[in-house]
């Protein structure tokens, strides 16, 4: 028999791939920490505990999120089938009972033969040829520091700072321009000058708005160059200017001067319908979040889409360390799946178990890796994870992260969904996913 694959980390990942290379008959031991060693934020010794939000988000078939969960069911999602035996009432949103749906999936994975589940944390990286890790964003510390020794402590962030993101159509035509600093590259960046009497506004609003409070495990130490915008602003009244609003290099086209500070939005998705405030990351409370858009001049209504954070997160910088298969450039059978591979959310954590499995059993036949089509949702957070740009952010999946479709903006999600659907069954039926082991 197959020496068994060693999986670490029982969460939503790792259960989902223990689960899938079982049912391609690839025994697995499947280590979890807890309960003997805790994370600041899991609550119980359960495997796939969700540790914030209830809810998997949207199932509406017009929805990016609905539309992995129709890809995660052509490809027998086990966590999905667990959610749907759980779920409560929530509109349009796959909702669960947190407790029912991890007892479920823990349940799942004890009935489940072909894996050993070990209650025992692994610290480093010495483990059998063919394993996973699945640690998520609170990996424990010793393993963090096998990792930063595996990898270069550099390729491995332990904070995220997120930035606000914001909808296009927030933004005022007139108030900007389309240009990069020194026209170098293209012209890919949005640039609102700001005048002086609005920076000085807008850095004492810095000053004084209210951050969201600490919870008990947060550290509040970021990376130099990815503090939140109130801490540089306290730093002295110019600092913005040569921080995230910086001039140089963006005169405006209009005036033909460098305006006396900048704010910056680049692209988030290939339709440009999501502009990401560049170096905006802050942890401002979220009605502070609202009304900064309101002092900031040039949006027209406060369409944010994504909220500004930081928080503790371990993962790796994707692109540069792991293959397409989520295999480690530096140890082939080495693989990595869930948050600490890059992946942001509880459904894009299933999706990357369910996809590693293909690649981790497909490996063990010494068969090719196989990349998802590039219209589907998985195939687009595979590509995200190995091309992403640097510093790289992790992403919830979105239309925009799918080849463009040519279509009125109503039609356009239905035909996202038709092509990926298609795609996607298609690709099924003609790869040897081992689904049929
Ligand atoms: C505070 C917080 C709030 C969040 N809120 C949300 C939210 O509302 N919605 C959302 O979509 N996402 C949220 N996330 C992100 C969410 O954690 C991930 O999307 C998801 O849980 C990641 O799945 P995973 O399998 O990669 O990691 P996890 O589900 O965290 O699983 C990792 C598992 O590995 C175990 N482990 C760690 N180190 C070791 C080790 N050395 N040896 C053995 N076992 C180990 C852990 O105990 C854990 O069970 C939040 C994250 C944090 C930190």
């Amino acid at each position: 028999m197959t020496q068994p694959v060693a999986v670490v980390g029982g969460g939503l990942a790792g259960s989902e791939l223990a689960l899938q290379l079982a049912g391609r008959g690839v025994p697995v031991d499947l280590f979890e920490m807890r309960p003997a060693v805790a994370t600041p934020a899991h609550g119980t010794d359960l495997l796939a505990e969700l540790v914030c939000s209830n809810s998997l988000k949207s199932d509406d078939a017009e929805t990016a999120s609905g539309l992995l969960k129709r890809e995660l069911r052509l490809l027998g999602c086990r966590l999905l089938e667990a959610a749907e035996r759980c779920r409560v009432p929530a509109g349009h949103a796959l909702a669960v009972d947190r407790t029912l749906f991890a007892r479920a999936v823990t349940d799942l994975v004890e009935a489940e033969p072909l894996v050993r589940l070990a209650r025992e944390e692994r610290r480093d990286l010495d483990l059998p040829p063919v394993a996973a890790v699945a640690t998520g964003p609170l990996t424990s510390p010793a393993l963090s520091s096998a990792l930063a020794l595996h990898f270069g402590e550099e390729h491995l962030h332990f904070y995220d700072a997120i930035s606000i993101s914001v909808g296009a159509e927030a933004l005022d035509p007139e108030a900007g321009y389309w240009a990069s600093r020194y026209g170098k590259g293209g012209d890919d960046y949005w640039n609102i000058p700001i005048d002086r009497e609005r920076y000085r506004a807008l850095a004492a609003f810095l000053r004084e708005a209210p951050v969201i409070e600490k919870r008990g495990f947060e550290d509040t130490r970021c990376f130099e160059r990815c503090l939140p915008v109130e801490v540089i602003a306290a730093r002295g009244e110019d600092a913005l200017r040569f921080g995230p609003l910086k001039p140089k290099g963006l005169a405006d086209p209009r005036t033909g001067r460098e305006p006396h500070a900048v704010l910056q939005l680049r692209r988030e998705t290939r339709d440009g319908s999501l502009m990401g405030l560049v170096g905006f990351q802050t942890r401002l409370a979220r009605d502070a979040q609202r009304e900064l858009l309101s002092v900031l001049p040039g949006f027209r209504e406060a369409a944010v889409l994504r909220w500004g954070a930081v928080h503790r997160n371990t993962f790796l910088d994707a692109p540069r360390l792991l293959d397409a298969a989520q295999m480690s450039r530096r140890r082939s059978g080495l693989f990595f799946a869930g948050q600490i591979a890059g992946v942001e959310g509880y459904m894009e954590s299933i999706a990357h178990g369910a996809v590693a499995a293909v690649n981790i059993e497909r490996f063990l036949r010494g068969r090719e890796s196989l990349l998802f089509p590039p219209e589907t949702l998985l195939g687009a957070l595979q590509r995200h994870c190995a091309e992403g740009g640097s510093p790289y952010q992790p992403m919830n999946v979105n239309f925009g992260l799918l080849p463009p479709l040519s279509a009125r903006r109503l039609e356009r999600k239905r035909l996202y969904v038709e092509r990926s659907l298609d795609a996607l069954k298609g690709f099924l039926a003609t790869r040897d996913c081992g689904l049929n082991a």
